[in-house]
Order: C-alpha cells, then sequence, then structure tokens
C-alpha cells in the first residue's frame, strides 16, 4: 500500500511477483529509492538507498520477484502497484533461452536469435532489454540489433544498428553505447525505402554473423532483434526477411495472434514462434510523444545524457570538402525507366545533393567510407554498406560563401567526407 511520506516521498510497500509502475510528468523530475528488499526496473537491479532520477514522460516499471519497499518523490502522473504483469512469462522465455545457450555452449553451436515483434506500443523494446539484461546477468555476451527506425534505443533515429552487451542497462541511461555499429537508414519509417530496410538488415546479419564465428561468446550469446511496429504489408515482409537474414530460432510475437498465426504459417517449421501477452503497463505513446523522444534521443547523441556530460562544436563546412548524397531516387513511372533498370535500382540509388538553404536542420550520417575510392558503381555499393562514424545537424547554409554551419560532436575537421542526407531534422534550442 501507498503511505504518504511528505518530503521523503511516498512509500511504497510491494508483495513478490507485484511491480510499481509510475509515469513522470512533463517538465518534472522523480527520484526513486528501494528501501529495503530487492527490485529491478526492466531487468536491472537498484541498488539500496541510492536515488535514481527519471526525466520528464518517464514511464517505469520497478518489478519485485522477492518483494520490497520503495519511496518515490517528485510529480508523477500515475502511480499505482500493479500485481497483474506477465514478468513470470517472461522470465519463463529468458530461461528457455538460457537452456539454448547451454546446450549451444555444449554442442559447439549457436546460441539462440531471437526476433521481438508486435504492433507499436506493446513493449517490444522492454520485453529486448529484459531479456538481455537477464542473460547479461548470468554472463552471456548476447547482441540487441535495433531495426525500429522510429525509435532507436541505441543510435539516434533513422538508424539501424547492432550492440554487444557486455554489462546491464543502466538504470537511468539505458545500455552503454560504446561502440556501437550503425547504418545510415534515413528516415523514421522503413516504409520510405523498404528496399534499403531489406538490405541493412541483411548487412547487420552478415556482419554479426562474421563476428559469431570469431567471437564465441558473442556465438553463444545469440541476439535479441528489436524491430518497427509496422506489422501489414511491406512491413510484415520485412520481418519475414529479417528471419531469414538472421536465420532466428525464436520469434517473440507481442500481443497480436493474428501476426503469430501468419509467422507460424509463412516461417519455416523449425523456428519456434511464441505469443506472448503485453504488460498491461505498457503505455500507448502519442505522435507528439514520439517526436518527442526523437528529438530527446539526437540532442542526447551531442549533450549526452541530461545534457551534462558532451559539449558539441560548431563550425563552418565549406561545400567543395564535403560530398553529400540521398539514398533512394524519387520513384518514376515504370514506363519512364531506362532500359534494363527496375525501381528496385531507384531505390538504391546514391543522389548527390547540391547544398542550399533547404538542407538547414537536417541530420547528416558521416559515413565511414574510405573518401578515397572514387566515383562508379563500386563506390555507390560501398557507401550504402558502409557504417557511420557519427552524425552532425546543418544549422546554417550561406550559398553565397559556399560553406555550411554545423553542429558536430567533435571539434573540426569532419573525420570523413562523405555525408548522407536524412529526412529527420532536429532544432537545436539549447
Ligand atoms: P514498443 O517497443 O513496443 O513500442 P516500449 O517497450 O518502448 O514499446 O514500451 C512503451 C513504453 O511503455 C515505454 O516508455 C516503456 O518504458 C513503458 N513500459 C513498458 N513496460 C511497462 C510497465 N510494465 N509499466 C510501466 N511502463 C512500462
Amino acid at each position: 500500500g501507498q503511505s504518504s511520506g511528505g518530503a521523503a516521498g511516498a512509500r511504497f510497500d510491494l508483495e513478490k511477483e507485484t511491480e510499481l509502475r509510475f509515469e513522470v510528468e512533463a517538465g518534472e523530475r522523480v527520484q526513486l529509492e528501494l528501501l529495503s528488499g530487492l527490485a529491478e526496473v526492466f531487468g536491472s537491479e537498484l541498488n539500496r538507498n541510492k536515488k535514481y532520477t527519471f526525466g520528464p514522460g518517464s514511464k517505469i516499471a520497478v518489478f519485485t520477484w522477492q518483494g520490497c519497499s520503495l519511496s518515490l518523490s517528485g510529480k508523477t502522473e500515475v502511480a499505482y502497484v500493479s500485481k497483474d504483469t506477465p514478468m513470470l512469462l517472461y522470465l519463463n522465455t529468458h530461461a528457455a533461452l538460457e537452456q539454448m545457450r547451454r546446450q549451444a555452449e555444449r554442442d559447439n553451436e549457436r546460441g539462440p536469435r531471437v526476433m521481438v515483434v508486435g504492433p507499436t506500443d506493446v513493449g517490444k523494446s522492454t520485453v529486448c532489454r529484459l531479456l538481455l539484461n537477464y542473460a547479461v546477468r548470468l554472463g552471456r555476451r548476447p547482441t540487441l540489433v535495433e531495426l525500429d527506425v522510429g525509435q532507436s534505443s541505441v543510435s539516434v533515429p533513422g538508424t539501424m544498428s547492432a550492440l554487444y552487451i557486455e554489462r546491464p542497462a543502466d538504470v537511468e541511461e539505458g545500455f552503454s553505447v560504446q561502440a556501437p555499429l550503425v547504418f545510415h537508414f534515413g528516415s523514421t519509417t522503413p516504409g520510405t525505402n523498404i528496399k534499403l530496410y531489406n538490405k541493412l538488415t541483411s548487412c547487420l546479419a552478415e556482419v554479426f554473423s562474421q563476428r559469431c564465428e570469431v567471437n564465441r561468446k558473442a556465438s553463444v550469446g545469440g541476439c535479441i532483434i528489436n524491430t518497427c511496429g509496422w506489422v501489414k504489408g511491406s512491413g510484415y515482409q520485412a520481418l519475414v526477411h529479417c528471419a531469414s537474414a538472421f536465420q532466428v530460432d525464436v520469434v517473440l510475437v507481442l500481443d497480436q495472434e493474428r501476426l503469430y498465426n501468419e509467422l507460424k504459417r509463412d516461417l519455416p517449421h523449425f523456428v519456434r514462434v511464441v505469443l506472448l501477452p503485453k504488460s498491461g503497463g505498457v503505455v500507448e505513446r502519442s505522435k507528439d510523444c514520439r517526436r518527442e523522444t526523437r528529438d530527446d534521443k539526437i540532442r542526447e547523441y551531442f549533450y549526452g545524457f541530461r545534457g551534462a556530460s558532451f559539449y558539441p562544436h560548431a563550425f563552418d563546412v565549406r561545400f567543395s570538402d564535403v560530398r553529400i548524397y540521398k539514398i533512394g531516387a524519387p520513384s518514376i513511372p515504370d514506363s519512364c525507366l531506362p532500359l534494363g533498370m527496375s525501381q528496385d535500382d531507384t531505390q538504391l540509388k546514391l543522389v548527390p545533393v547540391s547544398p542550399g538553404r533547404d538542407l538547414t536542420h537536417h541530420v547528416l550520417s558521416v559515413s565511414c567510407v574510405d573518401d578515397e575510392t572514387e566515383g562508379g558503381e563500386s563506390r555507390s555499393r560501398g557507401i550504402l554498406e558502409s557504417p557511420v562514424c557519427g552524425f552532425i545537424v546543418v544549422t546554417a547554409v550561406d550559398t553565397q560563401a559556399q560553406v555550411m554551419t554545423v553542429l558536430a560532436p567533435a571539434p573540426r575537421p569532419l573525420p570523413r567526407h562523405t555525408l548522407l542526407i536524412m529526412d529527420i531534422r532536429f532544432i537545436d534550442l539549447k
């Protein structure tokens, strides 16, 4: 039950296998403290008598397997204890995956490759985080593959990435992103360029498989793939493509029986497709809320968590010093395509962008591609399939002087000169 504790905050005593759910009000902060017992936030254990701070809009569940007392201070939109959670089912899922890892270890095979699917706002990212945390707490080294281009937990929106997990997620900040492998997609929905989306999925699968060949721990750890909430039409086809590219062994379907049945029908019989309920605590997010989260993610890239750790740099870049591309030419009617060219080719085409005022506020990826490789077909393939080494935002364009001002995480010069433009814009209000 809850008892008001004045300045010290409200106290909640939780029975075993229950969770405290709360949402932080806009513009507010909330402090959480574990007073006694054991508790975890999405699979990360809380330390006793340490104050954890959650920022505006955070939606948190503090779960306890054994029972605990918590103190919560600050303005919450809601705060209540629920006994009705699917955590036991999620734990069983983890246990089954761990069994597969043990078997893989024994038989010198690879560990489970798991794809988590479902519509938006069913807790896909949360389930991924939970399973990764439980695995890494047992000493495993799973890989998070982030394919949600709208709400990436690893990098800025518009990217697809992989992150080797070596320690549990920080309760406040999430997984530490020291050296993620990141590819440029360029927009917040796969539908913008499904061909590119599928291609980058294949790239990530290939890099992951290569890593598994040389790193036994990575191979046994397997991967947890987070996907987009778009589960119809081409979105569905993208899930089927992903399952095949990664040769997944397990698919966890959250909340949607129709999707579960479709995947059971369309995936090879040896793939285990499992239907799991969503947690009643998962909160639906509005369009605005999603946009805010995306903005936060970009701000965090430049300024660090809570805007306190990094100091970005602003400097001028001469047009002549960079090459800017957009991936995918606008689609043209089939009848107008040059002989021997298909729509697919146009989606993967690199289109040079001449810098103009409309570049202002756009996020650009800095490609890792070797700047020396010049021209031609092979170069364009190289750029598509190269990871990115960072991001910049164009803050101003001076067409007269032929320079643009950019916000960058490091001082000049840019590490590379091949830039890829995103649909995504960021206005730096700092
Ligand atoms: P999806 O990846 O399916 O879009 P998320 O995993 O991002 O969904 O969850 C949506 C939101 O709900 C997130 O803000 C997350 O922190 C919150 N959330 C997830 N599980 C719970 C829970 N049990 N109680 C309260 N909030 C939760």
